[in-house]
């Protein structure tokens, strides 16, 4: 079986595999198999303490577990995790296209022209690579830079310029606060913000999720619960906004050549805006199989595909829980996915023969 994408969602389906006597080979399009955790802005932590943050059978040790591992200590832990699995991981190889293979199974398509056979398929190459810019009325004529946060970095290119950041989300407000001492920033949203607590009676929001159960809610159930999308927040996010220290309004109506223009009909010359509003599911080497919805997400329940036996998907937004898209939460969703994919291999009876072999591009 192949297995697209090597982060944290690739890992942990190569090792749910493994111990399901299926033989994986990962192909992942960098250079490492950390997935897009290198490419994350300098300053990120995670959002859950180490205790928190580990995928199945690797504690994410290395000091305090109360502590929030910074970005580069998740590159670490993944390095780590790839090498502790033993799985075949193959770097520098991005799958281009999937077809369905005369007789059953799947032809994997890679950028080096390589072809290869297999019984199955895990889509685990996340969402970074699909960042959603939305397109406003006089964006093209704005002379401006327009980024996506995906693509920030740091704060020092912004230094004393006016910066947009649009959105109302983690990312959002995390780089507008950090903006804010150095630039004239204003935070854009369609509604204010709303906050979830990082710590609750002197203990982690994570522990009440863990204790609760609340990080195994499926999306129906939680949607009823929580009707928004909430920052999660120290108290520090909330106070700057309150004191001041970081403006917020309400989403500009356009853009202008030099500039946006406010819901009360002012404009502003802005130097640039960072569109920080989310990220779609990467998965357009599936389109030839008519495997995706035509607004390019899969065709799924719970991660495995209601189009194709044998193509499952892992590290979706929600795809069985509030906790699918985390370290956390994604090895159990790997489980899942890989018991479906094992019986059908099994049902087909012919696992092991639809390996070819694959010139090791490490
Ligand atoms: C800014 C940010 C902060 C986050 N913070 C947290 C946090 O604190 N805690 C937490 O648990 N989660 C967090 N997440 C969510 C999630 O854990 C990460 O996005 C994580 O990187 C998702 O892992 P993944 O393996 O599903 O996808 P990715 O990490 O994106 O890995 C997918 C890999 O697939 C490769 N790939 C893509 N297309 C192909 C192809 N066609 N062929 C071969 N390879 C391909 C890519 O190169 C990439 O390396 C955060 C996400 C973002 C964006």
């Amino acid at each position: 079986m192949i297995i697209v994408g090597g982060g944290q969602s690739g890992l942990a389906a190569a090792r749910a595999a493994l111990s399901a006597r299926l033989r994986p080979i990962v192909l992942q399009a960098g250079a490492e198999p950390v997935g897009s955790w290198p490419d994350y802005y300098d300053s990120l932590t995670l959002f859950s303490p180490a205790r928190y943050s580990s995928l199945p059978g690797l504690a994410f040790g290395g000091g305090d577990p109360d502590r929030y591992p910074a970005r580069d200590e998740v590159v670490s832990y993944l390095r780590r995790y790839a090498a502790s699995i033993d799985a075949d991981i193959r770097t520098g190889v991005r799958v281009t296209a999937v077809h369905p293979r005369p007789g059953g199974g799947y032809l994997v398509h890679a950028d080096f022209g390589e072809e290869i056979a297999a019984a199955g398929v895990v889509a685990a190459s996340g969402s970074f690579g699909n960042p959603h810019l939305p397109v406003l009325f006089g964006q093209e004529a704005y002379a401006g830079e327009v980024r996506h946060v995906a693509h920030y970095r740091r704060p020092d290119p912004y230094v004393g310029k006016r910066v947009i950041v649009v959105g109302a989300g983690n990312s959002a407000v995390q780089v507008a606060h950090e903006l804010a001492p150095q630039a004239r920033v204003t935070l854009a949203t369609r509604a204010p913000i709303k906050f979830v607590p990082q710590r609750i009676r002197g203990r982690d929001l994570h522990h009440w999720l863990h204790v609760t159960g609340a990080d195994r809610l499926p999306r129906s159930v939680l949607t009823r619960l929580v009707r928004h999308a909430a920052v999660l927040d120290t108290g520090v996010y909330r106070d700057a906004i309150a004191s001041g220290q970081l403006a917020r309004r309400e989403m500009f109506t356009a853009f202008t050549p030099d500039g946006v223009t406010w819901p009360d009909g002012t404009s502003e010359q802005v130097d640039a805006v960072i569109f920080a509003t989310g990220y779609r599911p990467n998965l357009d080497y599936l389109a030839p199989l008519g495997a995706l919805e035509r607004s390019g997400m899969p065709r799924q329940v719970g991660g495995v595909s209601t189009t194709h036996a044998g193509l499952v998907y892992l590290g979706l937004e929600f795809q069985r829980s509030f906790s699918s898209n985390t370290l956390r939460g994604v090895g159990r969703d790997a489980t899942h996915v890989i018991a479906a994919l094992a019986e059908h291999v099994r049902n087909a009876g012919r696992g092991p023969r639809f390996m070819q072999r694959l010139p090791v591009r490490r």
